[in-house]
Order: structure tokens, then sequence, then C-alpha cells
């Protein structure tokens, strides 16, 4: 049993519930068994954390990544998102499973450090000699122990076909079908404790076939598991879609049975009014990336039409090579900042923005039962950020401190009540080793070494 004393505690819980002087209490089954104002009551018995000049909130969410791009950062610094596609597909052509798990391990253990517990991954990169890639990252989750959503993406149009990737990075359609629902029958755990569950997520309209996109939708339904693809990043996106499909994405996304309350879509950032409509009222869950859309200059989702329209909304780092500081708790403040740039100032605030990145990406997820704020019952996935030192001191509203101030560090992470970090150091990996791997896997990966 863990007891935090002594911090404040913002909940994300349905009322907003805050205390400025609170406890939580994690039980033995990995699960909160109490959280309110004040002390824990005596009765329990455990490991005492005195959180004093600390915020506890619920563990941040990642609801978009790519976590083999951490092997490729800071290239093609200065294109649009099809120029910075063109540039890296070649190389990651010769992404290989030894590179996908040193990417992975570097990428996860910064967004632990970062304050993320549970994360995915979209992987659509799976080269024929590259050996179990999916595995390899799968096996990174679980030393640095993040709750680990992976999803089984995929690419079938090339350039031959009209589509944007070079030939030898895509897949045959079948080959691609067949390992996702091996990949389901192998990794998927449905169980409410579950660390590791798989989704079935196809690229994009621009290297995905109709058929792939069609096919995909049903393997998911049949097997119960979400379906997420990247949809209307970019204008060049909506051009393409319009000349090969003559419509705009959502209406594509109808038509090939990719809306629903067990879809999440990467960026909608390119969404009119009846696009957004037509994902509030299907449930249809948006990532909202908003430093990456800055990075490649992709444009600004319309965020807070988007939570008026009742779509869930979470936050994404996405790629590591779309957005080098992939840091979940710097998106907070990413969010509120690109609302208020689009809507002025009373657009969004911290509380949302804190809300967004905790139970908007576990509705992403489909995990809104377990995770994604701090009530009893619920497992005990939480941050305990440090706000007493010299980014944070004298911003008296904690949350505001949180989100408006510097990166806080976090001094406490807990996933199913188990440490991942403690006094802002990894508790299962050294960084420094996974800094190493990363960079040996970077230099063989561009031909340094
Ligand atoms: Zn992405």
């Amino acid at each position: 049993m863990i007891i935090i004393e002594n911090a404040a505690v913002a909940t994300v819980d349905p009322a907003g519930s805050e205390y400025t002087d609170g406890h939580l209490v994690v039980g033995d089954d990995g699960r909160i068994a109490a959280v309110g104002a004040g002390r824990a009551p005596d009765s329990y018995q455990g490991r005492r954390i005195d959180g004093r000049g600390c915020l506890v909130t619920p563990g941040l969410v990642n609801s978009h990544h790519h976590l083999y791009q951490w092997a490729t950062r800071g290239l093609a610094l200065d294109e649009t998102l099809f120029g910075w596609l063109t540039t890296l597909y070649p190389i990651w052509g010769r992404l290989d499973a030894e590179i996908v798990g040193a990417a992975a391990g570097a990428g996860l253990g910064w967004l632990a450090l970062s304050g993320c517990t549970t994360s995915m991954d979209h992987h659509y990169v799976f080269p024929r000699d590259g050996g179990d890639v999916l595995a390899a990252e799968i096996e990174a989750a679980r030393q640095i122990g993040v709750r680990f959503h992976p999803t089984r993406g995929s690419m079938d149009l090339s350039r031959k076909d009209g589509g944007l990737p070079p030939d030898h990075v895509v897949e045959d359609t079948d080959e691609a079908l067949a390992a996702t629902e091996a990949a389901i029958d192998r990794w998927h755990d449905p169980s409410p404790d579950s660390m590791l569950r798989i989704a079935v997520a196809p690229c994009s309209p621009f290297s995905v076939t109709t058929r792939l996109m069609t096919e995909s939708a049903e393997l998911a339904r049949r097997r119960g598991v979400r379906l997420h693809t990247h949809l209307a990043e970019t204008d060049d996106e909506e051009e393409f879609c319009l000349e090969r499909f003559g419509c705009k994405p959502v209406e594509y996304a109808e038509r090939v049975g990719w809306l629903g309350d067990d879809v999440w879509l990467a960026h909608g950032v390119h969404l009119d009014d009846a696009a957004i409509a037509t994902l509030g009222a299907t449930g249809t869950g948006v990532a909202h990336c908003p430093s990456s859309n800055a990075r490649l200059g992709a444009g600004s989702a319309r965020v807070r039409e988007l939570i008026d329209g009742g779509v869930p909304v979470g936050l994404g780092v996405d790629g590591a090579a779309s957005q080098e500081v992939s840091h979940l708790g710097a998106e907070l403040r990413q969010a509120l900042y690109t609302a208020r740039l689009r809507g002025g100032p009373t657009a969004m605030d911290a509380r949302e923005a804190l809300r967004l990145g905790t139970m908007g990406g576990a509705r992403c997820l489909g995990r809104q039962d377990d995770i994604g704020s701090l009530e009893p019952g619920k497992l005990a996935d939480l941050v305990m950020w440090r706000l007493d030192g010299l980014g944070h001191d004298g911003i008296d509203d904690r949350v505001a401190a949180l989100v408006f101030g510097p990166p806080a560090r976090v001094d406490l992470a807990l996933v199913g009540g188990r440490p991942v970090v403690e006094r802002g150091e990894l508790v299962n990996a050294d960084a420094d080793t996974l800094t190493a791997r990363a960079r040996s896997a970077h230099r063989r990966l561009l031909g340094l070494s």
C-alpha cells in the first residue's frame, strides 16, 4: 500500500474535485483505495510519501505516437508533412527490430519522465527483413513499466498505385491484414487491468488502399479491438482525397466504415463544421497533436469546436521526428496555447488542458473506466509533480502552475500502483543506457557509424 499525503490533488473526476492539501491511498490491488482532503486515515498502513510542494494528477495518456521515429529525430526540419515523409520513408525502409526497440526504449523512457503513464504507439513500417519490430517495442514498454497500447499499422498504397510512400516500404494487403490479426491473437489483453492492448491502424488515406481501410474496420469489429488512423492532418491530404475519392477526409472515413466510438483519429486539423458534427454524433475521437502540427506547419486544430461538438479529444506528442520535444507534460501548455491562438484567452483553461491529457486520452483508448481520473476503484496510474522550485513557486493555483509553468519534474509516477519514476529518475531503466542504445541505432540507421 502507498499513501501519499500533504499534496495538492487534482482528481479530474466528473465534478473536477480538487484538494489543496489532500491524500491518496493506493491499495495492494494496484487500484485507488481512497482520495480526499487532509491526512489519510491512520487505518491505512504502508509506505507513506510526503507530497509537500507537489501536485498529484492522473497519469497522462498519450493518444498518438510513432516510437520508431526517435531514431530519425532532427531531419527534414523545414518540410511540410508530404516533404518530410518522402524524405524519411527511404530511411524508415531500413528499420529493424533492434533499431525500433532502442527507439521505443528511449521514447517511452522520456515519456514516463514527462508524466505519461499510458501510451499508444502507431507502428506502420514493417520492412521485410526487419525482424519482429512489434515485439521489440512491446518489450521496451515492459521494461520501462508504462501501460501500452501499440497499434498494428499498415501501408499498401505505394507510388506506383498513386500513393505517397515508395514501393519498398509498403506491404501486401492480405499479408498486412493477416499480420494485424496475428498481433491481436498474440498480444491483446482485454482485461480491465490490462497493460497491453492492440488496435488496428492502417496509416493514412494517401498510403492505404480503400480495401485495406474497409477490411481493417471489419477485422477490428470482428475481434472487438479499436481502430486508429491519421485523418485531416494537412491541406495536401484533403486535396489528395478530393482528387482520388471525390470527397473530403471525414466523408471518406464514413464511406469506409471508419466512424464510431471505437475509432480515434490522429490530428483532425482540417475539419469543417459538418465534419465536426459528424465526429461528435458518432463519438469518433481525435488525438490532438498541437506541437507536431506546429512543427510541420500543418495548421491548428479547431479544438474548442471539437470539444463543444462532443468529440472525445485526447493529446498526443506524435512521432519524435515531427516534434523533437515529445514531452507529454509540455503538450498541456501547447494545447492551451493553440486553443487560445485560435479563440482568445477563454478558449481553454488549465483544467481543460489537463482533462484532455488525462480523461480525454483515456476515452480515445477506450480506457475511461480504468484510468484517466483519480477515483476510488480506478487503477492507480498517477503522477506527483514537483512544483515548489524556481520555475513554479508563487503560482498559487497548482493546476495553473503545472500547465502554464515550465515542464515540471515528475517526483513519482505510478502505473497500477507500481513506481516507474521516482525523484525524476526512471525506476526500471537507466536513462544513459537508453540514450546510448538509441544513439547507436540512429547512427546505424543513417549509415553514420
Ligand atoms: Zn502520426
